[in-house]
């Protein structure tokens, strides 16, 4: 199997061959058409197996660039933010998809400017949670990913992630990535996402 074979976008499909990507890993093999599909996911996988490109391809092949933020990432920590967010723009960039890496600690303005330029938001709960909260972003992403969630849950970010989905529109679709599957991420699952597709590993 190779990456021609999900038909991407040209733009996109010239990317994933500058990035040198040749072979769809197992996640994406099976994660990518499902992606495609329009349905909700949940994929059990670790780092380091292609999970970025596996929700991010399929996503930036179905955004269209040009209305607003179109796709929100929420991953545990700062350092995933940075490297989810260059791994996105590195296959968004030659579709006009900016990113916006969202965390605490940096100044709300400069966040603030890259969020008005981005159709992909990447951010670590806390900070999200402030922006919307404090009115400061209107959202309404096609597309939600949840990165390393049991990571997020170990973290204390359950009740802040409960609430970003407040904010957030009801059409959507959702993905949703975890090492493992803890009872709490299964609820977790149960109350985001609609009849997902289960995938492993
Ligand atoms: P991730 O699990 O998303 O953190 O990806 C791990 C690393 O593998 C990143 O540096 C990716 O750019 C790279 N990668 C992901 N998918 C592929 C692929 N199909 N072929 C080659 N490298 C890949």
């Amino acid at each position: 199997m190779t990456f021609k074979d999900f038909n991407f976008k040209e733009n996109l499909q010239r990317a994933i061959e500058d990035a040198g990507f040749k072979e769809p890993s197992p996640i994406q093999q099976d994660a990518i058409p499902v992606v495609l599909s329009g349905k909700d996911m949940v994929g059990q996988a670790q780092t380091g197996t292609g999970k970025t490109a596996a929700f991010g391809l399929p996503m930036i092949n179905m955004m269209n660039g040009n209305s607003g933020v179109e796709a929100v990432v929420i991953v545990p920590t700062r350092e995933l933010a940075m490297q989810v967010s260059d791994e996105l723009f590195r296959f968004g960039k030659s579709s006009g998809m900016n990113t916006a890496t969202v965390y605490g600690g940096q100044s709300y303005n400069m966040q603030l400017r890259n969020i008005d330029r981005a159709s992909i938001i990447v951010a670590t709960p806390g900070r999200l949670i402030d922006l919307l909260k404090g009115k400061k972003i209107d959202i309404k992403p096609s597309f939600v990913v949840l990165d390393e969630a049991d990571e997020m849950l170990d973290m204390g970010f359950l009740d802040d992630i409960k609430e970003i989905f407040t904010y957030l529109p009801k059409e959507r679709q959702t993905l949703l990535f975890s090492a493992t599957m803890p009872p709490a991420i299964k609820k977790l699952a149960q109350n985001i996402l609609k009849e997902p597709e289960f995938i492993t590993v």
